[in-house]
Parts: structure tokens; sequence; C-alpha cells
């Protein structure tokens, strides 16, 4: 079991987590991605910054037409994120910068780290907005993660 720390001040962000095996699929608005006590390391870039692609599926007649290529946006972010229950990193602030937790009735987490350590370091991003995942993302970098019993420092590969 695990639990989750600033990696700047030491502060203990989370309680001990159990580590999911891969990371579930959106469950769908207001169903957290991840049961409370447990966590999943996402292999996928994820949040901000956003790179473009075009849109496979580009319709043939709209090139012809000599339409500019529609683009979609798609995560250019880290590698890594620590997926986890939004309760259970209570001690987690909102960022005071208030455009980081943009959304529609909640943050959509696409603007940057949204929520910080009492420290100040921004380290996490809140997902929580009405068409999108409900998570909690622990930045890889800046959070480290140590066994609860023995205290030993893990590895978040
Ligand atoms: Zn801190």
């Amino acid at each position: 079991m695990t639990v989750f720390a600033c990696a700047s001040c030491g502060q203990v962000l989370s309680g001990d987590l159990r580590r999911l095996a891969g990371t579930p699929a959106h469950a769908g608005p207001d169903r957290s991605t991840v049961p409370p006590g447990c966590y999943a390391i996402d292999p996928e870039p994820f949040g901000a910054p956003f790179a473009t692609r075009a849109f496979p599926e580009e319709r043939p007649a709209r090139r012809r037409a000599g339409a500019a290529p529609r683009q979609a946006p798609v995560s250019a972010g880290k590698r890594g994120t620590v997926v986890v229950h939004p309760h259970d990193a209570p001690s987690l602030r909102a960022h005071p910068d208030a455009a980081r937790s943009s959304g529609c009735c909640g943050p959509c987490g696409s603007f940057g780290p949204n929520m910080t350590c009492g420290c100040g370091v921004a380290l996490a991003t809140l997902v929580a907005d009405c068409h999108g995942p409900y998570e909690l993302r622990l930045d890889p970098v800046r959070v480290y993660a140590f066994d609860a019993v023995t205290g030993r420092p893990e590895t978040l590969a």
C-alpha cells in the first residue's frame, strides 16, 4: 500500500492507497475513475499542454474544396500521472488562479494543475466537469510515493 507526498515540502497528501492493475476507463460524469482508497498510473499523456492533430476521418470532399484540415486537440502533457479519487487527497487547496479551474459545472482539468499543496506548489489537477471524468491527477514529478509500512520510496513506473 502506498502513500503520496509533496516532493517539495514532504507533506503527506493521501491516505494509504492500493494500486489498481492498469488504468480504468472513464466511468462517466459523477462517477470516479478510480474507487476511494485506490490509485492507478496512466501511461498516456494527460492535460496541458495540448498539441493538435488532423482529424483522421477528414472527408475527401472537404479536402477537394480546399478547406483547411480540421484539427483536434491532443494532450502533450506528462505521462505517468497518478489517478486518485478526488476525496483521497483532502489537504490540497484550489489554485489561486481560478482560470485553471475553468469548466462548465466544475473544473475540466485542461488548464494546467489546479490544486496546490499547502506549500504552494501546484501538483495536482482536479477533473470534475459535467462532461468528463471525475478524478484527481497527481503530477508524477511533483509528488513521490512511499510504502506505508516500511517508509521506503516506491517507483511510479
Ligand atoms: Zn508541498
